[in-house]
């Protein structure tokens, strides 16, 4: 049955253009009944951390977040990386129950890998286990446009968006916004009420050079730039266009302390799985008939620990909301912040982030919101990133059927009444 869907998905798949423009239906009208609902564009910087406007004064950025409602922070998910992140901004959901758990996972109960450069899993809708917002959008009668967003190439929930890339991380900025330009100039009758942009370059130069670094800086503003000649055009062609400014999560330097893990156990690759390094890595059995092998195992990780814990599957710190989930390892080893997990002579890079949110805030992010459904010049407390979801609902004029994690009340402050 899921084979039959998958096939009729890729059937449904009708329209390819250069820069690689999926449009996804023959009929790309809104229904009438949203003739008069908000259009939302959902701008990403990847790895923005929250305090980068004060360190690095982008010129453009800085005078955005002062006229924006925004946060004093946006608070990611466990871990804090980019697709169980740009997941649960899309979805509202810890990556426990959307599903993308890394990004690179080994699913027992699928039997297949994951990974963010593989377009087959990436593409492959059995790894996504609830509704994105495109999807939520779609079912409802409304178009959608996604230039990338992790998951935008799944059809989730028996929807793709309207319109989608297929992901190219050489993509010049000027040609992103060209689409976006393009779709925001469709008659109102066809114009996607919801369109995301991604750019990758900010969290590239966090890794390479380290948060602080004067590259790290240029990244920023050629970013800031873009997104100025974007609000320059929105600001021109319809004013009434809201414009959200999002990051997954933050960056930190990386600190002397390496720990390798698998020099404390003799062969242990013939008995697990072996995902992650840096912030976490995960042990999956290979054979769920040696399970006491897990225990002794996990015992043997644990003995003069320094710098990290491992912990069963079921039994992580409930404030990381990452446990149960099949695709979670086993065993589970999160470091601390100071430390960084290695498993071989590997080189690391200057800058990371996926370390425990609530361990300082270099991992946070950043929420700017400006347009009619957004009141102005507010900074509000942090919060966490799956509360977004039900906001972009409600100003989109979707309804929620099924449970999620997040709640609008904890957005509602920073909405403007006339919206709703
Ligand atoms: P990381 O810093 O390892 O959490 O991941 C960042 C990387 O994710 C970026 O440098 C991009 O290359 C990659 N990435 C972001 N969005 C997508 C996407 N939609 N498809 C494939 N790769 C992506
Ligand atoms: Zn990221
Ligand atoms: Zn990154």
């Amino acid at each position: 049955m899921k084979y039959i869907s998958y096939l009729i998905s890729l059937i449904m798949v009708i329209g390819c253009s250069s820069n690689h423009e999926i449009v996804t239906s023959t009929n790309i009208n809104n229904d009438k009944q949203h003739n008069k609902t908000p259009t939302v564009v959902l701008i990403s910087i990847d790895g923005y951390r929250h305090d980068y406007n004060e360190i690095h004064k982008p010129k453009f950025l800085t005078k955005f977040q002062k006229q924006s409602a925004s946060l004093k922070s946006l608070i990611p998910t466990f871990p804090t990386k980019t697709f169980p992140n740009h997941l649960s901004i899309i979805t509202g959901m810890y990556p426990m129950n959307h599903g993308i758990i890394a990004n690179h996972f080994y699913n027992p109960k699928l039997e297949k890998y994951y990974s963010l450069k593989d377009r087959k899993s990436v593409t492959n809708p059995d790894f996504y286990t609830t509704v994105p917002l495109w999807s939520l959008a779609e079912s409802q009668g409304m178009r959608t446009a996604t230039y990338f967003w992790p998951g935008s190439e799944a059809r989730i929930a028996d929807h793709y968006p309207t319109h989608y890339m297929v992901y190219n991380h050489s993509t010049p900025h000027d040609k992103r916004l060209q689409k976006i330009k393009e779709w925001l100039r469709l008659p109102k009758s066809k114009r996607p009420h919801l369109i995301t942009l991604y750019f990758h370059d900010v969290d590239s130069a966090g890794h390479r050079y380290g948060p602080l670094a004067n590259e790290t800086k240029e990244a920023i503003n050629k970013v800031d730039k873009s997104i100025e000649s974007l609000n320059d055009f929105i600001q021109t062609h319809d004013s009434s266009i809201n414009i959200i400014i999002v990051s997954d999560h933050g960056m930190q330097s990386v600190k002397n302390k390496k720990v390798n893990l698998l020099a404390k156990l003799n062969n242990i690759e013939s008995e697990f799985i072996i995902e992650g390094s840096g912030p976490l890595v995960h042990f999956y059995l290979k054979d769920k008939k040696k399970k006491r092998l897990i225990q002794t195992t996990l015992n043997k990780l644990n003995v003069h620990k320094s710098g990290y814990t491992c912990y069963l599957n079921n039994n992580t710190p409930p404030e990381l909301n990452f446990k149960n989930n099949p695709s979670i390892g086993d065993i589970l080893c999160i470091a601390d912040k100071e430390t960084y997990l290695v498993s071989g002579p590997n080189m690391t890079p200057k800058g990371a982030h996926g370390w425990s949110q609530h361990e300082g805030k270099d991992m946070h992010g950043i929420l700017f919101a400006q347009g009619p459904c957004f009141k102005k010049a507010i900074e509000h407390e942090s919060k966490e990133n799956i509360h977004l979801y039900p906001t972009l609902a409600k100003i989109l004029k979707l309804e929620i059927k099924h449970r999620i994690d997040g709640d609008y009340k904890h957005l509602k402050d920073i909405v403007s009444k006339d919206c709703l």
